[in-house]
């Protein structure tokens, strides 16, 4: 194999990453990462990295689960790929009922895709058609909370908003949600333009990219009363807190409360492959029947829709969620984390501190995407072994759900002292 210097060479002449400059290539040495086993990642000189962010939030059972690995054996030893075009699959129609069987009451349509953004796209397309069809064409207009983050691709780009740092320069493409503050700015709205409203689009409890920003779940049940008041579908978004990442299976189940589409990704396949889904009830299906032919269908669909490796992970990934009671086990590692924050916000550089479930955060700054203080702890904690991307000037963690106890006692510790180093 190539050097490490050699494959940065490559990966700067080459490589378009995403988030990234071209001075920032240029300047940064990448890690690279050539093996990964539970929460470690191991660069190509064998030097041990804790994975601070779990992989961008999807690795929720840590890396290369022995399980999760024989699923892509097993299931390339029967069927690697078919259109999902008239045909279906075993794994695909067990899957369907699997996920539906644990999702929030009344999803009861999967259609399945790739990433978080396309799943939050089909939202997008379901919602925006099926008021088109069933007679109340003047819902266009989708609603999101200040902080609020979708994806990357145009439409949910479009749901971040004008303020939004992945919006700016795209401004003229995109569509425009509306997007009040606060929930008591959502409340005007929708006493306002209620019946222009074809859906509110939320990340349940935990906005993530925005800066792991934090509600009670009083304010999502208030968000589905609110909805209702509009006329409106609600829309949750649990592309990065589905999957036990608050504590419950889905962030909507702490505050009881049932949307009309959920957003699945990230850990759907325990960050092992790219897959995605969006969940619909009954109600909102129904409004694509009544077509003799396609004219009333929802026209969306790719290559890999419905992927049978990636489908086959899945299932195995709910399988290890029931037998090994994978949701109950993050209470504990939630207490560690609130208490490991605890001691962090002794700490004088830090403003304040938020923990959720397996997720905790500091801020050493303003929010905002392109803060600088992060960084500074993020290279102290690479050298301490511990990767730790940050949001701008809030730093975080967002371990495996599964890590044990003392390698997430280690983690913290490791963050406490790259954040007291930068102070
Ligand atoms: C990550 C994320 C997405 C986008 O998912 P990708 O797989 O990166 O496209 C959408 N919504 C939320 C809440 C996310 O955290």
């Amino acid at each position: 194999m190539r050097s490490r210097s050699e494959l940065v060479e490559l990966h700067r002449r080459h490589v378009w990453p995403p988030y990234t400059s071209p001075e920032r290539l240029e300047s940064d040495d990448p890690l690279v990462i050539e093996r990964a086993e539970g929460s470690w990642l191991y660069d190509v000189d064998g030097r041990a990295y804790l994975d601070g962010n779990a992989s961008w939030w999807t690795s929720t059972l840590g890396h290369r689960h022995p399980r999760l690995v024989e699923a892509v054996v097993r299931q390339l030893g029967a069927l690697d790929h078919v259109a999902a075009g008239g045909t279906t699959h075993p794994v695909l129609a067990e899957l369907a009922a699997e996920l539906v069987a644990v999702a929030p009451r009344g999803l009861e349509r999967v259609h399945f895709s790739d990433d978080g953004s396309t799943a939050v796209e089909v939202a997008i397309k379901i919602a925006f058609q099926y008021w088109q069809q069933i007679g109340a064409a003047q819902r266009r207009r989708f609603v999101t909370l200040a902080g609020a983050y979708h994806g990357d691709t145009l439409g949910a780009v479009g749901l971040a908003g004008r303020r939004s740092d992945f919006f700016g320069v795209f401004a003229p493409l995109v569509f425009e949600a509306l997007q009040p503050d606060d929930v008591d700015g959502l409340a005007r709205i929708v006493d306002e333009r209620g019946s222009e409203i074809a859906a509110i689009v939320v990340e349940p409890l935990l906005q993530g990219a925005g800066g792991m920003r934090m509600q009670p779940p009083s304010t999502l049940a208030r968000i589905r009363e609110l909805a209702d008041a509009a006329g409106a579908l609600l829309v949750a978004d649990e592309v990065f807190t589905g999957y036990g990442r608050t504590g419950a299976m889905w962030a909507c189940d702490l505050a009881g409360v049932s949307p009309d589409l959920v957003c699945v990704a990230k850990g759907f396949t325990a960050g092992m492959l790219p897959m995605a889904a969006t969940l619909a009830t009954a109600r909102v299906y129904d409004g694509f029947r009544g077509g003799t032919g396609s004219e009333r269908a929802l026209m969306h669909g790719h290559s890999f829709c419905g992927h049978p490796v990636g489908a086959a992970v899945a299932r195995e990934v709910l399988a290890i969620y029931r037998e090994e009671r994978i949701v109950e086990g993050v209470g504990v590692r939630a207490q560690r984390i609130a208490e490991g924050f605890e001691r962090i916000a002794q700490l004088p550089n830090v403003r304040a501190t938020r923990t959720l479930g397996i997720v905790g955060a500091a801020d050493l700054g303003e929010l905002g995407y392109h803060g600088t203080r992060g960084r500074r702890v993020y290279e102290a904690a690479l050298r301490r072994g511990l990767y730790a991307r940050p949001l701008g000037n809030t730093v975080y963690v967002c371990p495996s759900l599964v890590i044990p106890l003392p390698e997430l006692d280690d983690l913290l510790g490791r963050l406490h002292d790259a954040i007291a180093e930068t102070g």
